[in-house]
């Protein structure tokens, strides 16, 4: 595990190591997971949680099936925006939104349905929603609709830090490999329910100036340009 921010632990695994959980140490003992990965992760995510204390609860940044793998298997309640609800208790891990004919590399666009089910853990039973300006463990919830309807980040003021789930994408998903160290990009609309909406949550994002910034796939970024780098690539074509 890595550490990005005073009490805060990333573990990478799956893919590339490309998909990206994060605990956070609370007060009281113990920590909450912010995100849920691939299903794949499940044993060295309960190993690490158990490792740091043991889990008090799962919080998905969003519901996709790359964000809400391990969430079915921790023993643990699972807690999601409003407008994720309905997704993260679905079945199948297409929505109806997604449109990977969007995806313009002929294999990537057929790999995706088998990559999706591979990641998936299946419906997740939701506990409890938090909502924009909640507080979970020192960090305040902030909805950043747009790659999903409820896709939320958790940003703490003390230290700027901000873990941002998919508000930005530091690989490239429709060629499946990473961007250029120290790039970022909107997350790819064949994923997503609405490409202005989530340039809008990138604008959001870059408002508050982080000088961390942990996203759902990828290493995290952080450095003086920050601010510079999430506003050029919200409005890049
Ligand atoms: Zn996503």
């Amino acid at each position: 595990m890595e550490r990005v921010a005073d009490g805060v632990w990333l573990l990478r695994g799956d893919l590339r190591k490309g998909m990206n959980i994060y605990f956070i140490e609370e007060e009281g003992g113990g920590v909450v997971q912010f995100d849920a990965g691939s299903r794949g992760m499940t044993k060295k995510t309960r190993k690490a949680a158990a490792q740091l204390g043991g889990l008090n609860r799962v919080v998905l940044g969003h519901a996709h099936a790359d964000h809400r793998g391990t969430a079915p298997y921790m023993d643990a309640p699972v807690l999601c925006h409003p407008d994720e609800v309905a997704e993260a208790e679905r079945e199948d891990p297409f929505w109806p939104y997604m449109d990977l004919s969007l995806l313009p590399v002929a294999p990537v666009r057929w790999i995706y349905p088998f990559l999706l089910r591979r990641w998936d853990g299946g419906a997740v039973k939701i506990d409890a929603t938090v909502s924009e300006g909640d507080e979970v463990a020192g960090f305040r919830v902030i909805h950043f609709p747009g790659h999903a309807p409820g896709l939320i980040g958790l940003w703490r003021e003390r230290d700027r830090v901000a873990l941002v789930s998919d508000v930005v994408y530091l690989i490239d998903s429709a060629r499946l490999k990473p961007l250029p160290e120290g790039e970022a990009s909107v997350p790819h609309p064949a994923f997503g329910q609405s490409d202005e909406q989530a340039r809008q949550s990138l604008r959001k994002l870059a408002a508050l100036d982080p000088a961390v910034v942990g996203a759902g796939h990828g290493e995290p970024l952080c450095g003086e340009s920050l601010r510079g780098t999430l506003e050029r690539a919200a409005e890049k074509p």
